[in-house]
C-alpha cells in the first residue's frame, strides 16, 4: 500500500467476510474511505450460511446488490428455500417446520433469500469493487495493529494460501 493510501484510509476493516464487506459497502456508500484486509483471494467454497433473513435482505436492498444477490441464487425458483425437520425418516410422521420466514414476510420490505455464503461473498466483493471508496487487499492477511495517540496502523503480509493436501503447523 502507498503511503498517501495509509494515509487516506479512514477505517481499515480486517477480514472480508459478509460482515466485513458489508461494512465496506456501507461506508464507501457514505463516502468514507475504507480498505478491506482479506487474507482469501477468492470465497472460500465452504457449506455455510445459506439463509439469508428479510432483515438481511433489507441491507442487500439498500446496499445496491439485491438483484445481483437474487441472480446468485443456486436453488431453482421453483424449490421452496425453507426448513423442514424430520425424525427417523424423511417421510416419517413426526417432522418440526421450523423455517417459516414467510409468516413474517408482511413486516418486512423484501423477501428472504437462500444461497451458499461464498456467492452472498462473491456479490459483496463485486458491489464493493464499483464504489471508489473502497480498496481491497485481498490475499493478505493483518499480522499486528499498532495505535498511538493519532491512529491505528494495522501490519499486513501476503497471506501463504495452503494448497489441497499440504498442511499446517502442528499438523501431521
Ligand atoms: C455450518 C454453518 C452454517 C451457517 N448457516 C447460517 C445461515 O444459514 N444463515 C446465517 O445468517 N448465518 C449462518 N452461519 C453463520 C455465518 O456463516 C456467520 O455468521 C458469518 O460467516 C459471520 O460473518 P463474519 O464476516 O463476521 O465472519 P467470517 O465469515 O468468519 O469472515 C471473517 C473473514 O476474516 C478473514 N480473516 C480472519 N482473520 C484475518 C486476518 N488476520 N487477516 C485478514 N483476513 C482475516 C477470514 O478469512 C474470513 O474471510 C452459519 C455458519 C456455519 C459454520
Amino acid at each position: 500500500m502507498s503511503d498517501a493510501e495509509q494515509d487516506d484510509a479512514q477505517v481499515v476493516i480486517v477480514g472480508g467476510g459478509p460482515v466485513g464487506m458489508g461494512l465496506a459497502v456501507e461506508l464507501g456508500q457514505r463516502s468514507i474511505r475504507c480498505v478491506v484486509v482479506e487474507r482469501y483471494t477468492s470465497p472460500q467454497p465452504i457449506p455455510k450460511g445459506q439463509n439469508l433473513t428479510q432483515r438481511t435482505m433489507e441491507h442487500f436492498h439498500f446496499w445496491g446488490a439485491e438483484q445481483a444477490l437474487r441472480a446468485a441464487r443456486t436453488i431453482p425458483r421453483e424449490y421452496g428455500i425453507g426448513g423442514l425437520t424430520a425424525y427417523g425418516t424423511l417421510l416419517g410422521d413426526y417432522t418440526y417446520d421450523w423455517l417459516q420466514r414467510e409468516l413474517v414476510r408482511p413486516f418486512y420490505f423484501t423477501d428472504n433469500e437462500r444461497l451458499p455464503q461464498y456467492a452472498t461473498e462473491a456479490v459483496l466483493r463485486q458491489r464493493a469493487a464499483e464504489i471508489p471508496y473502497v480498496s481491497t487487499f485481498y490475499g493478505w492477511s493483518a499480522e499486528a495493529i499498532n495505535q498511538d495517540d493519532d491512529r491505528a496502523h494495522v501490519v499486513i503480509a501476503k497471506h501463504k494460501q495452503m494448497s489441497a493436501g499440504s498442511c499446517g503447523p502442528g499438523t501431521s
